[in-house]
């Protein structure tokens, strides 16, 4: 039930997964004070895993990745204003200014920034056609209308969005070339030894890999005709897809007084130095009591975990215990699952099957305590790993029960 001191209205800004969920949340808690949600997206909140996979190979249609059809909305009771970007944010005032001269000034006793990330652009292709980021369900259209053409792609940087975007793209027998500036894909995050068996099932799907090299330039006459990379060579394209990172979308904060770093900074319940003021999803960086650490974390089920959060402390009820970080990525007939939270120099150990395998399982460490699992095409192994992080597991004690626990399932696709 809504607690005496939950605010009568609250405000959200980012209509997509954040946001819709800690509209969604605060109902189910009882909540019966007013919601309005913003985005400057036109569409209705909807999934983006399914952009980078489903969506680009065809096999969904997009209009599997909204999350509620209009009914859906009307029963949660709130304000959609769609198509509106919020401009700045007055905290003494508490209220937010839209982008839209036309549009009302918004007041908040409650304001949930969730306004996620917005992707990195390759410098010196503005104006070339053919070069795209993978973000919005826009761009996912756009992308796939020009993957209809049977172009050679070239995919730029080699983390998940770029990986699932080779992918999709071999699924529907394109010519990919993936360019990486380290050794080998995700071994920032993963390490070495992952990051090699990572490339090998790419190339043996049939994707080009040029590591350890740069894009200098991406040239054509209006449109994209050809990479050249920081050695002096370059292979020819018709396409780019650019995933080189992203960036906190906190640009209509920087005046506001809300304390930014790489994100809107904010402590365990997701408070900023504002109060009222709640950051959540992509675009916070929170501290995490499991790891003790500030974090901002880009994947789906810690954008969810923040507003359960966010939901419970508004309205008085406990907070969920803190979660480690987990993501997963689909990349041709491979699930990744990850959970925790690594470092370069953690130590790494295969803890079930080979690397050489499609099916195993790597625990990660630091000054003897468990820090992350890696679970390739064993989702059990991923839940196991998830609760020995939770319980604050030893490596060592980890890696025994990870080792004991029944071996992972059947090899999918040995080398
Ligand atoms: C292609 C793709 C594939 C992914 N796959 C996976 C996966 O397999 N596994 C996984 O764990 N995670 C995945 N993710 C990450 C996951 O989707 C994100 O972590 C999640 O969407 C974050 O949700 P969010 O609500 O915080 O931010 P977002 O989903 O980015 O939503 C923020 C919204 O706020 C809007 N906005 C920004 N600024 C303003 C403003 N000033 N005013 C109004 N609105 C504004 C944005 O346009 C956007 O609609 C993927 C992401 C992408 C893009």
């Amino acid at each position: 039930m809504t607690d005496a001191r939950a605010p009568e209205r609250v405000l959200i800004v980012g209509a997509s997964l954040a946001g819709l969920r800690a509209a969604e949340a605060l109902r189910k808690r009882g909540y019966a004070g007013t919601i309005t949600l913003v985005g400057d997206e036109p569409h209705k909140p909807y999934d983006r895993p399914p952009l980078s996979k489903q969506v680009l190979s065809r096999e969904w249609d997009a209009e599997k990745v909204f999350f509620r059809r209009q009914e859906g909305y009307e029963s949660l009771g709130l304000t959609l204003m769609l198509g509106q970007r919020a401009r700045s944010l007055d905290v003494g005032a508490r209220t937010v200014t839209l982008e839209d001269p036309q549009a009302p000034v918004l007041e908040y006793d409650a304001l949930l920034i969730a306004t996620g990330a917005r992707p990195r652009k390759l410098r010196g292709t503005a104006g070339l056609s053919g070069v795209f980021t993978l973000r919005t369900l826009d761009d996912a259209l756009a992308i796939g209308a020009a993957l209809a053409q049977h172009p050679r792609v070239a995919v730029i940087g080699a983390g998940f969005i770029g990986l699932e975007v080779a992918a999709s793209c071999r699924k529907l027998g394109l010519q990919v070339t993936v360019v990486e500036a380290l050794p080998a894909p995700l071994v920032a995050i993963l390490g070495d030894a992952v990051g090699a068996a990572i490339a090998r099932m790419h190339l043996d799907h049939g994707v080009t890999l040029r590591t350890g090299v740069t894009v200098s330039r991406i040239e054509g006459q209006g449109r994209v005709e050809r990479v050249v990379l920081s050695d002096g060579s370059s292979f020819e394209a018709d396409l780019a897809v650019v995933g080189i990172g992203v960036t906190p979308a906190t640009a209509w904060l920087e005046s506001s007084g809300v304390a930014l770093a790489d994100g809107v900074v904010c402590d365990h319940t997701c408070a900023t130095n504002v109060p009222g003021v709640y950051a959540l999803g992509d675009v916070a960086r929170f501290h995490n009591t499991l790891f003790d650490e500030p974090m901002r974390v880009e994947h789906w089920s810690n954008a969810v975990e923040h507003a359960q959060l966010v939901a419970a402390t508004l309205v008085g009820a406990p907070a969920p215990a803190a979660q480690p970080p987990y993501f997963w990525s689909d990349q041709h007939d491979v699930k990744l699952q990850f959970v925790g939270r690594v470092a370069a120099g953690d130590h790494a150990e295969v803890a079930q099957g080979t690397l050489e395998q499609r099916s195993y399982v790597v625990a990660y460490g630091r000054q003897g305590r468990l820090r992350g699992v890696l679970a390739s095409n064993a989702p059990k192994q991923l839940i196991r790993g998830r609760k020995l992080l939770a319980e604050r597991a030893s490596f060592d004690a980890a890696l025994s029960a990870l080792r004991e626990a029944q071996a992972v399932g059947p090899v999918v696709a040995p080398l």
